[in-house]
């Protein structure tokens, strides 16, 4: 094993640079060294990337956190895992000692730190993690479905939180890779009728190629009185996978229904109308990163009734990154993949 690996740096002010980094090395008993399969580029990381940012990572590590990869070497207290497996990884890393943590509220963590946001992450031949961070996933699950661990774990946390019956209608805004993962995880779970809304063109192309059975762009149609009609009391469900939709979303909600807050936009305010979630019964839920879904998400990727990796649009070497990045964000990608085995 070569004891370095040329690998992209986040410096900051969106910028990658790439340099000759050691090969990291297990330093304590319960650490896992992982070679690293593939990761996928998440929104997360265009919004590292972005100028100004729109989500914190610390300058000088490696990002990247929707990683799969295989276990190379593994600590001496470390129990369940072994060199040979597949695993997948859970970024966030929790102290288990905060009130939060001691509530079973550990999605609120306030000491946590972050594979690939605030430590070093997958984008990268070889990443060095804690046993806690791994799950160990059957290596029957093709490894480009196993990439989708992470993303898919929120979506499974954020359903969880709004209880759905077998037929209800559910309506998404936003068809980019998280939107979709709503729509498929809702088609699992029996919903009635589904319908995404998105104004990019491509985005909508890409949804109704995948069966999605109503696809509505906002810019061409009164979307509120579209999902009325198709509805006929307005969704059941509404799941706002964009991050500053709250404002539509009540209104594509039916009376007493509920509306899933998902998108992440940390510097948009919108306004909303508060006396139509009062007036009309409406739950809202703030959903972030699920409260431990890992488990079953493993057992869905396992069930392989999910089609994910339909949602790969380009797969790109290591050294092809910030080009990867660039298709994700033009719009013109859907999910784009990092191929650690793909050569430049
Ligand atoms: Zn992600
Ligand atoms: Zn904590």
């Amino acid at each position: 094993m070569s004891k370095t690996m040329y690998v992209p740096i986040f410096k900051g002010e969106g910028r990658l640079e790439y340099e000759e980094r050691p090969v990291p090395q297990i330093e304590q008993p319960g650490q896992v060294l992982v070679k690293i399969e593939a990761c996928g580029i998440c929104g997360t990381d265009l919004n590292i990337l972005a100028v100004p940012p729109a989500h914190k990572a610390t300058p000088n590590i490696i990002i990247g956190h929707e990683g799969v990869g295989v276990v190379e070497a593994v600590g001496p207290s470390v129990t369940g895992l072994r060199p040979g497996d597949r695993v997948v990884i859970a970024p966030r890393l929790t102290c288990g000692q905060c009130q939060y943590c001691r509530r079973g509220l550990n999605n609120q963590c306030t000491h946590y730190s972050t594979i690939g946001t605030t430590i070093d992450g997958a984008f990268a031949p070889y990443l060095v993690a804690p046993q806690s961070a791994l799950y160990k996933i059957s290596a029957t699950v093709p490894r480009d479905d196993a990439a989708f661990f992470e993303p898919l774990s929120c979506v499974v946390g954020s359903v969880g939180r709004a209880p759905i019956q077998a037929g209800d209608n559910v309506a998404i805004i936003g068809a980019g890779p998280m939107g979709l993962l709503f729509a498929q995880i809702y088609r699992l779970l029996g919903a009635g009728r589904i319908i995404v809304a998105d104004i990019s063109p491509y985005r909508l192309g890409f949804a109704e190629e995948m069966g999605i059975d109503v696809v509505l762009n906002p810019a061409q149609v009164d979307l509120p009185q579209a999902v009325q009609e198709i509805t006929g009391l307005g969704a059941d469900v509404v799941v706002d996978a964009v991050g500053n939709q709250m404002a539509t979303a009540i209104k594509l909600a039916r009376r007493g229904g509920q509306v899933i807050l998902f998108g992440l936009r940390p510097h948009d305010n919108p306004p909303v109308n508060q006396y139509t979630i009062t007036r009309y019964d409406l739950t809202i839920h703030g959903t972030f990163v699920g409260l431990n879904p890992f488990e079953q998400t493993i057992q869905l990727l396992e069930s392989r009734r999910l089609r994910l990796s339909q949602l790969i649009t380009h797969r790109v070497p290591l050294s092809e990154l910030a080009q990867g990045v660039e298709l994700m964000r033009s719009g013109q990608g859907m999910k784009v993949l990092v191929d650690l085995n793909l050569q430049d």
